[in-house]
């Protein structure tokens, strides 16, 4: 098999692999949020994000002190690699909506947004949303990983202390998404969104690709020779932003749980109408969507952390969660308006701003 080819399919073997380990391990089983939509039922899942994550980073790092891969083996196939994703992408997203019965809003819109809701194959052993954020986490892991090695391989005597902790907050990022994996059963994606070319590409090529692309762009680089403030204000900005985002979740998730439970010492305010209510204060007190704002925090960290400020590169990931996130408050605005009606208006009256608290 030619370099590749091999690069090519590394991404499919990666997520075969992920698959087996999701499917066999140990595994906590959870209530969700979101409804069967034949049953009505609430769908139930299996999680065991950590432990398969513990386990493939584990055998890439056996993988790397054997021998048998070279540490930047998935730096050197990257671009082969990208190209195997995205057409696994494809390919997956395609299948999943022509063997599904039309939405009767059109195939291209279809072949976009998906036309099966929550799908739990493998006689419900598995969920396919679950399954495709932790495969797309762990692949981007195991880039950023990658990556890194080839940094550090390149310039052994000056590496990049960016570089260096660009990689912890990053592998912060994954981690915390697999210990709260349950707090994310009660997002939009789970409750709203169909599986799509949007959905099942966005996991299987985008996320473990673009997501890393600060990285890709200055894992070649020389050390920037970045002052060590700009490395504080880079960590304290993505602390900041998860603190935002994480926090806001978990107030939201133990609400819905719970409407009465108090959430870090203090008891939710919140407005109703006699039959629904919405969460006034903490975090949904700042703004309607402050988690929004914290998700493009940990990004601009994590761009200024490479220590590049004034290349492109690093900066496309924080400009693709200003354009992925904007549109998605106004979508997320117009379904609330139509589910909760006047107390919506009431909301938003409360709680003026929509992302960024006294500004917009
Ligand atoms: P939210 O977590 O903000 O969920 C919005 C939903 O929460 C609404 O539809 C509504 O649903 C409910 N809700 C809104 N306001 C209130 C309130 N005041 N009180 C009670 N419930 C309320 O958005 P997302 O699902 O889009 O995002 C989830 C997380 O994922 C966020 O932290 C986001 O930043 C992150 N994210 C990360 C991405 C990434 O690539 N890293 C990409 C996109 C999102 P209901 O009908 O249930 O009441």
């Amino acid at each position: 098999m030619t370099d590749p080819l091999a690069g090519f399919f590394a991404p499919w073997g990666v997520f075969a692999g992920i698959l087996v380990l999701h499917l066999v391990l140990p595994a906590r089983r959870v209530t969700g949020y979101a409804r069967d939509e034949r049953s009505g039922d609430v769908l139930r899942y299996r999680l065991n994000g950590p432990r398969v994550f513990l386990f493939t980073v584990g055998l890439w790092f056996a993988a790397g002190t054997s021998g048998v891969m070279p540490w930047d083996w998935l730096w050197q196939h990257r671009w082969s690699g990208a190209v195997g994703a995205l057409t696994l992408g494809l390919v997956v997203s395609a299948a999943v909506v022509v063997t599904a019965p039309a939405t009767g809003k059109g195939l291209l819109r279809d072949l976009y947004l998906g036309r099966r809701v929550n799908p739990q194959p493998f006689g419900g052993h598995a969920d396919a949303k679950m399954f495709l954020y932790l495969a797309g986490a762990l692949l981007l892991e195991l880039n950023l990983l990658s990556f890194a090695a080839h940094h550090l391989l390149t310039w052994p005597d000056d590496p990049s202390p960016g570089i260096v902790l660009y990689v912890v907050l990053f592998t912060w990022f994954v981690c915390d998404y697999l210990v709260f994996e349950r707090v994310h059963l009660y997002t939009y994606d789970f409750v709203a969104e169909r599986l799509g070319f949007k959905l099942v590409w966005g996991c299987l090529c985008w996320y473990p690709y673009f997501y890393g692309v600060g990285l890709w762009s200055v894992a070649d680089l020389p050390n920037p020779q970045t002052p060590g403030w700009l490395l504080v204000l880079a960590a304290a900005l993505f602390f900041a932003g998860w603190t935002l985002s994480r926090g806001s979740n978990l107030q939201k998730f133990a609400f819905k749980r719970n409407p009465e439970r108090a959430f870090l010492g203090l008891r939710p305010r919140t407005l109703g109408d006699g039959e629904r209510r919405l969460l006034v204060s903490g975090f949904w007190g700042l703004s309607r969507h402050v988690n929004y704002l914290g998700e493009i925090l940990m990004a601009t960290g994590l761009a200024l952390a490479l220590g590049w400020p004034w290349m492109l590169g690093p900066w496309l990931y924080p400009l693709y969660y200003v354009a992925l996130l904007l549109p998605r408050e106004r979508d997320d605005d117009r379904r609330c308006a139509a589910k909760y009606g006047p107390l919506w208006e009431e909301y938003r009256e409360r709680v003026r701003w929509r992302i960024v608290p006294w500004v917009y």
